[in-house]
This record gives C-alpha cells, structure tokens and sequence, in this order.
C-alpha cells in the first residue's frame, strides 16, 4: 500500500516505512502556522463550499510567505515522493501556490485547472500527455468537488490520476474515503464538523454568519474565500 520512499524524500529520523511520528509533527506545524498568521479561526462561518462551519482557514496566510510555502510544498510531495509523479495538476485558485511548490520539490512541472463556463478545464495552453502520471494537488479539501473534477478532467486527458495531496483535509470524518481508491494525503486533518446551512446549530441559535474571505458564496474552487 504504502509506496517505497526514496532516501532523499525521508525526512531525517523519520521511520522507514510509517510517516505517523513526521506526520504528527507537520501537522503541528502547520497548525502553528495557520494559528500564528491568524489564518486558522473560531467563529461561525460560510465556507466556499456552501457549507457552515465553527472554524475558518485561509491557507493563503501562509501561502502569501514563499518560504513556508516552499517547505510545505516540500512535505506534501515526500509523501508521494515514491508515486513517480509526472506532473501536478490543480484546481484554480486555491490549489494554484501549493501545486506549485509541490512540483518543485518533485521536480515536474506544474498545471492548473481554471473554472470557465462553469467547468474546470486546462486552458493557456497547458495540456495532460496521454499516459502522465498526475498528482491532484489542493490547498484544502471539504468536500472534495474540485479536486475529484481534476481527477476526472486528467484522465479524459489520458492522464493517470495517482493521488491527491492537500495541505488540510477537512472532510466529515463519518464519510467513506471521498476519492475512493485514490491514493489522499493531508499535512493536517481539521476535526472541525462543517453543515448544510438547514442543519447548522449556529444558525438556528440564530448567531450571525462571517464570510471572511469572500464576498459571494462559490464553489469549492473558488478559492479566494475561506475553507
Ligand atoms: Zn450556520
């Protein structure tokens, strides 16, 4: 299951084969991070992806310094350090810094898919070759729309999806895996529970709803809005 990590991507005193203990310690980090940029708070808010939660995060906090970017970037692609990745693609706008850097630190180039009429799609001319092994690269993952669109858009390329890497995956935790069989990695798992606007506790205390990083409710994709 786990794939073979080359030695240049194990990061120094981690186990061979389980990352949990480096794990653990980029997820603090992270946490540390988001809380130090004030990107990571607690409230009552709209995400980008409709739903309400009681904890809001903009990576774009961390993302805007390059050098925490850059090391971020870094430790998501060692976990996939040993997928043979070919190319990054990411969803526009959220997932455009962190595809980046994790092309970078594997090396390959880095794509990203824009919303136009409605669709994700590669435009600028950037194109998936038939047979490229492709990672899905997101900033944060709720609900999994925006990434699972990329996973589809590369292999009606005939591309070869081989995972999806995130900086934080915010999914319910009583959902079965979203990507299915594809491989999905996190740097930091938010336990925070996120709603339906008709299901929100908030709301029916009547407490009023921040839309802190944008000004309209958007799809997931959107990215300028708060996760
Ligand atoms: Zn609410």
């Amino acid at each position: 299951m786990a794939e073979p990590v080359p030695p240049g991507h194990q990061p120094p005193g981690a186990a061979p084969r389980s990352a949990a203990p480096a794990g653990a310690a980029e997820a603090a980090q992270l946490e540390q991070l988001l809380r130090a940029r004030g990107a990571l708070r607690t409230g009552h808010f709209l995400l980008s992806s409709g739903l309400h939660s009681e904890h809001y995060v903009q990576c774009q906090a961390v993302l805007a310094q390059p050098p925490e970017a850059e090391r971020l970037g870094a430790a998501l692609a060692a976990r996939f350090g040993g997928a043979a990745v070919d190319l990054v693609v990411a969803p526009a706008l959220g997932g455009v810094i962190v595809g980046y850097e994790v092309a970078r630190a594997l090396g390959c180039p880095a794509l990203f898919a824009e919303r136009y009429q409605g669709q994700l799609m590669l435009r600028r001319g950037q194109q998936v070759p038939a047979g490229a092994r492709v990672l899905v690269v997101e900033d944060v993952v709720t609900t999994g729309g925006s990434a699972r669109e990329v996973v589809e858009l590369v292999r009606g390329a005939g591309g070869v999806p081989v995972g999806v890497a995130a900086l934080l995956d915010r999914t319910a935790p009583d959902l079965p895996p979203i990507f299915g069989e594809l491989r999905f990695e996190a740097l930091l798992r938010l336990q925070a529970p996120a709603w339906r606007p008709e299901d929100c506790p908030r709301c029916r205390r009547g407490e009023p709803l921040e839309s802190p990083g944008s000004r309209r409710a958007g799809a997931e994709s959107g990215g300028a809005g708060g996760r």
